[in-house]
């Protein structure tokens, strides 16, 4: 029996998702944007998926735009907001998912702290915005350390600026965008109490399937698109639409959300359990980043004296599948930028496991995992 504990990287389709996707490619194959009967039955069913996203997020039906995933998603926030404000700057934090930092990394761009615990300065991150910022990215809950943001202080933080430049005068608008990934499945996505003005989603994360999800743009936000092509999606992402994609994806949001409570106490519950077991029996393990509040999935520890790397191979032998970090820098030898932001030395950074739960995990999984956990770190420390 492999046990699988890597949920931050890739969860599996659930099987109401997949049926509700079958069909869109064989029977209800048609282009929906063709004005036919059958083809606007299909544009229908996108219009009633787009409806069941805006609904979790308590939007209008008109801001969700589906895109081939969350880093499309996450580029279109960033370079759509600074290609329409070139002369502006962005701020994001030091925490950022690899999409927005390397998406960012061509404009004037400025990086806001976090603490030891993982947690904004919201200070500091007040201090670099200036008149000619245009947008803040902040990531909700990190995909590493599942620490979570407070997104409706910063919100607050953009009101305060966004009421001086009335004030003075200011023509430059500002906007906030979040990373919601990995809040998703257990977090409350509704703008309005967030106050976002952009957000990012993954079917990929949530049970659905991979390549799509979707920004959410608010109201009259200003973006240049990235793809140019028809005007699906407002204009803002030409190209026939991902049928299948879409369906699943609504469906996937809707089951996520609908029990997000009681699986965030279960699987709390879980990772409770397994980092008891590894703290106890692991001499000088440590957990990075604040257990107050985190992603109720999410465990990220360091083990003294022992190669992360080397670890997570010796737990696949075994049957144990976790990471080091994300999976998108898992082939870079670099150590993870997430821990260096948390002012963690390279050795630390290099001798930790992310395991990240899902909803398939069990008791007996946890119990199995956390004896192999401790098993193995301990014969990687003795060699
Ligand atoms: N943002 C976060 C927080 C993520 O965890 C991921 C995926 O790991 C992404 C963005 C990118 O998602 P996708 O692979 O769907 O483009």
């Amino acid at each position: 029996m492999r046990i699988y504990l890597d949920y931050a990287a890739a969860t599996p389709l659930h099987p109401s998702v997949k049926e509700a996707m079958l069909g869109y490619w064989d029977v209800d194959f048609y282009n929906p944007s063709s004005t036919y009967l059958d083809a606007q039955n299909v544009r229908k069913s996108i219009n009633d998926a787009r409806k069941t996203v805006a609904h979790w997020l308590g939007a209008k039906h008109g801001e969700i735009i589906f895109t081939a995933g969350a880093t499309e998603s996450i580029n279109l926030a960033i370079r759509g907001v600074m290609e329409k404000f070139p002369s502006s700057n962005v701020v994001i934090s030091a925490v950022e998912h690899e999409a927005a930092l390397k998406s960012s990394a061509k404009y004037k761009r400025k990086v806001a702290p976090v603490d030891a615990s993982g947690k904004l300065d919201l200070a500091k991150l007040s201090e670099l915005i200036d008149d000619k910022t245009a947008l803040v990215s902040i990531i909700y809950a990190n995909n590493e350390i599942g620490t979570i943001q407070s997104i409706s202080q910063v919100a607050r933080v953009i009101e305060k600026v966004r009421s001086n430049r009335r004030q003075k005068g200011v023509k430059q608008p500002i906007y906030l965008h979040t990373d919601a990934v990995q809040a998703a499945n257990y977090l409350d996505l509704h703008v309005s109490k967030l106050g976002v003005d952009l957000m990012t989603l993954s079917a990929a994360k949530i049970y659905g399937p991979k390549q799509v999800g979707c920004l959410y743009v608010k109201g009259e936000t200003e973006l240049e698109p990235l793809i140019y092509g028809g005007s699906q999606e407002k204009s803002l992402r030409g190209g026939t639409e991902n049928v299948a994609g879409i369906i699943g994806f609504a469906k996937a949001l809707n089951l996520v959300q609908t029990d997000r409570h009681e699986e965030a106490k279960r699987v709390s519950e879980l990772r409770n359990q397994l980092m008891k077991t590894l703290l106890v029996s692991i001499d000088g393990a440590q957990v990075a980043g604040t257990m107050k509040k985190r992603l109720p999935n999410n465990l990220n520890v360091y083990f003294p004296g022992v190669d992360g790397e080397r670890l997570v191979m010796k737990l696949d032998e075994r049957g144990v599948m976790v990471a080091t970090g994300a999976a998108c820098e898992a082939s870079n030898d670099e150590p993870s930028h997430v821990l260096k932001a948390l002012r963690q030395s390279n050795e630390k950074a290099h001798s930790s496991l992310r395991i990240s739960l899902g909803r398939d995990t069990n008791a007996g999984e946890i119990k199995k995992a956390g004896k192999t956990i401790v098993d193995v770190a301990g014969s990687l420390r003795q060699n």
